[in-house]
């Protein structure tokens, strides 16, 4: 489908947007007095309002009760991880005792390898993506070593094609294929934080389990991002961060997702702590640890309940609004930017974009792979109140998210690509 490049057009998709008024939910930082063009969802989601209610609520509750807090009140925070848990369940495709939320994304990898990783002299590789977020790439060097193997040999990277910016599906589990018995662990990215593909998890696993690997995969760029189904699909684990997509504030919590064919695995190694540990004799504070069934049996610690009351707040506006009905609007969103943007360049190839034209292998964000004129461009948007973001070497990445962002926020984004792209053709 092709979009009529006007701001007239753009107010009008806006006005047709049944998910508009949720944009009045988040705060803006300003730019000369108006808001932003927030176009950098994908690094830290907008402020929810709400949350600050959902913050001055707990403080409250430990004002009022002091130790008490933990049984009284409307969610005593003994609890508290379980009153974000059907919410998590219905955003990522899972049942409820698949999920928890718990300790922030690396911690949570770490966790979920102590218990899936576990390789041995004949099957001891890990399959995962080339350009990973290096914090997973350090994550799989360290446990591999940790196991006293060679990131060297034990780590297959499955890298684009020569001349190719993103990985095809085949090659992906044609290399898994290949490593068959060798594999001990399939790590993939859910959408790759440079990119923005949008990888074929389903078949992932699929093939993963074909060759007798575990699968794992770090949704953090895909939670919140599309509608996810992680029990139909099978993998071992997943784990994801609530701070991109989700906008639960800086270093907001982690969520982890169990598959249930391990959900009463009392054998399976892991680290344990004693909010692992079955609640129905939790307190009688005796040695042997029996952990809880389901995904809440990997649990360390009690709830961290500030960050978690946030990130309940926004959870909130998640299941007001609708993963699929988000979806639907941020496919228009994200066409509707690829269209602007390349009408933009107009052929001077002020960069190109790098992230799948397939709309199904990707999520919201478009990045750009820029030359040295990358970053005046970059800045030239700053100066002019859009935000986007830029990752080193040189890739601009803009994510158009359907919660806050509107039409108008990407017609005058691919405007200002406009105005900066005519200076070059003068010169
Ligand atoms: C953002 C991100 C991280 C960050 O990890 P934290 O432990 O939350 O600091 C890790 N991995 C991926 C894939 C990410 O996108």
């Amino acid at each position: 489908m092709r979009y009529e490049n006007t701001l007239a057009a753009a107010r009008s998709l806006d006005t047709q947007d049944s998910l508009r008024h949720f944009q009045e939910q988040f705060i803006f930082p300003k730019h000369h007095g108006e808001n932003v063009r927030y176009l950098c969802g994908n690094s830290l989601g907008l402020q929810p309002k709400s949350i600050r209610q959902a913050l001055l609520n707990e403080l409250d509750q430990w004002a009022e009760h002091g130790v008490e807090g933990h049984f009284r009140g409307e969610l005593p925070w003994m609890h508290y991880h379980k009153f974000l848990t059907a919410q998590t369940a219905r955003l990522v495709g899972a049942l409820p005792h698949e999920v928890v939320v718990m300790n922030t994304l690396t911690v949570n990898l770490h966790l979920m390898m102590a218990s899936f990783y576990r390789p041995t002299a004949s099957r001891f590789k890990i399959v995962m993506e080339a350009g990973a977020f290096p914090s997973d790439q350090y994550a799989m060097e360290s446990q591999v070593r940790w196991h006293g193997f060679d990131p060297e040999t034990a780590i297959v990277e499955v890298a684009p094609r020569a001349g190719e910016d993103t990985l095809r599906t085949e090659d992906i589990l044609q290399t898994i294929e290949d490593q068959g018995e060798m594999v001990a662990l399939v790590m993939f990215g859910g959408v790759n934080y440079y990119t923005g593909q949008y990888y074929d998890l389903a078949g992932i696993a699929a093939t993963g389990h074909r060759v007798g690997a575990k699968v794992g995969f770090d949704l953090a760029h895909a939670a919140g991002n599309l509608p996810l189904r992680l029990h139909d699909w099978g993998p071992d684990f997943a784990v994801w961060c609530s701070y991109k997509y989700m906008n639960s504030g800086p270093g907001g919590p982690s969520g982890a997702f169990v598959h249930e064919r391990h959900a009463s695995s009392p054998e399976l190694p892991r680290f344990a702590g004693w909010w692992g540990h079955d609640e129905a004799v939790r307190f009688k504070m005796k040695k042997g640890f029996q952990p809880m069934f389901g995904a809440e049996g990997w649990q360390l610690s009690n709830a961290q309940i500030f960050s978690f009351a946030a990130h309940k707040a926004s959870l909130d506006i998640f299941d007001a609004a609708g993963i699929e009905n988000l979806r639907a609007k941020s496919l228009k969103l994200t066409a509707f930017l690829e269209q602007v943007l390349k009408e933009a360049d107009g052929g001077r190839n002020l960069f190109r974009i790098i992230t799948p034209g397939d709309p199904a292998q990707r999520g919201c964000q478009l990045s750009l792979l820029t030359d040295d004129r990358g970053k005046a461009l970059f800045d030239y948007l700053a100066a002019n109140g859009v935000i986007a973001d830029w990752r080193e070497p040189n890739v601009i990445r803009f994510a158009p998210v359907p919660l806050y962002n509107s039409f108008e926020d990407v017609w005058q984004t691919g405007h200002l690509v406009a105005s900066f792209s005519l200076s070059f053709s003068i010169l």
